[in-house]
């Protein structure tokens, strides 16, 4: 089969095109003939070098996966050959006490996917979720690690509610999109920050109510109390961290919920303590996605209230340019290999 395989970290040029084998498919996986794999910001760090961790080579990279089972393991169940499916981006034991507390995405035993940049990927069946036919591939393949993982946050994490208002940093990102869509689906009014004004439009075309355009390091926090009747807003969902974190903070309201959801830059923030009490602050951490939210986010979309943006859609053969604009930052949406 044909995949993008990778010999060392570096340049988007890394993404070499090579013959390799099927894999193999062990007892608990299924083989998926890869119809779509999304190409995420995650999957850049880990070709350029910044993610290191089960770094290997060769590598295939590629954890936002959909397609067709085409052979299933001895002990698969739950799946057959023909049936359309999408993926977390991890794979979990299903046993351990995290596993069994509804914590499986810290799972003592988690895995990360990977291989969707090829013809043919094994997943674990656990970490597979089936697709109606009304859901494209290209869209089902983001449904995982951007989608799955933004429906965490608004719902289930941060819990927004009607009336609330939700700031949301990264607004054109991978997560941002989806982020806008399901907090003004909650009935938030929704914020979105974002470092450039040419996407200012595109947000409000996904559903933000107000757009601020902020580069990194501007404190935006006064345009968002004007916003808010001076208040701030009852949620932030950071999809940035530190570069944003402190206009971010301010920008909250007295009892708010912070939710930490992605951080893209090696650093630390620093905060005075009292600062958090003063305000009533709630820090909380988002950890990727779970199956039944992956399965609700199918059904989102199936039913219409979400529309995964699809940016751009290119042949496994484009993988180092798909890296090249999802690197800069050109894109609204996902760009999406095709192989
Ligand atoms: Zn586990």
């Amino acid at each position: 089969m044909r995949a993008a395989v990778m010999h060392e970290q570096g340049a988007p040029s890394v993404l070499r095109i090579e013959e390799v084998p099927v894999p193999e498919c062990r007892p608990n996986e299924v083989l998926l003939k890869v119809g779509a794999c999304g190409v995420s910001y995650h999957d850049v760090v880990e070709r350029n070098g910044t993610y290191q961790r089960g770094v290997h080579f060769p590598m295939i990279i590629g954890n936002e996966v959909a397609g067709t089972v085409v052979t299933t393991g001895g002990l698969v169940t739950t799946l057959k050959a023909g049936d359309r499916v999408c993926c977390k981006p991890f794979q979990v034991c299903g046993m351990c006490r995290r596993c069994r507390n509804g914590m499986e995405t810290a799972c003592t035993k988690r895995r990360g996917v990977r291989g969707g940049y090829a013809e043919f990927v094994t997943i674990t069946e656990e970490a597979l979720v089936r697709i109606p036919d009304s859901v494209s591939f290209e869209q089902a393949c983001m449904l995982g690690a951007s989608t799955g993982v933004a429906l965490n946050a608004v719902r289930d994490v941060a819990k927004v509610q009607i009336g609330e208002n939700v700031l949301v940093t990264g607004a054109s990102g991978g997560l941002g999109i989806p982020t806008i869509e399901i907090a003004r689906a909650a009935g938030a009014t929704v914020i979105a920050v974002t470092r450039v004004a040419s996407k200012r439009d595109s947000l409000l075309e996904i559903g933000a109510h107000h757009v601020v355009v902020a580069p990194d390091g501007k404190d935006f926090s006064e345009e968002v109390k004007a916003l808010t009747n001076g208040d701030g807003v009852e949620v932030v969902v950071d999809n940035v961290g530190s570069r944003v974190f402190t206009p971010s903070f301010r920008s909250l309201a007295v009892g708010g919920r912070y939710a930490f959801v992605g951080q893209l830059f090696r650093e630390d923030i620093s905060i005075n303590p009292a600062r958090i009490f003063f305000k009533r602050a709630h820090f909380i951490g988002v950890g990727s996605v779970r199956r039944d939210q992956l399965e609700d986010a199918v059904k989102l979309v199936a039913a219409g209230t979400i529309h995964p943006r699809v940016a751009k859609v290119l042949p496994l053969e484009s993988a180092a340019e798909a890296h090249a604009m999802v690197e800069a930052g050109e894109v609204v949406g996902r760009v999406v290999l095709r192989p």
